[in-house]
């Protein structure tokens, strides 16, 4: 699954130990599981690319 959020906060799910979690749209780094270590989320030229489920996008 690959999307490109704006500058938003998105609640996403772990795709491996399905632990919720809520990172910002526009991160600048890698963003990981904090349960399990997974990749949740990367940074491409200054967009995100969430590679996991998004479960909600919170305004
Ligand atoms: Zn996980």
């Amino acid at each position: 699954m690959l999307q490109e959020p704006k500058s938003r906060f998105l609640k996403v799910k772990c795709n491996d130990c399905e632990n919720e979690q809520v990172i910002f749209g526009s991160i600048s780094s890698k963003v990981v599981c904090q349960v399990c270590g997974r990749s949740l989320a990367e940074s491409t030229g200054g967009k995100a690319i969430i590679k996991t489920q998004i479960l909600e996008v919170l305004e």
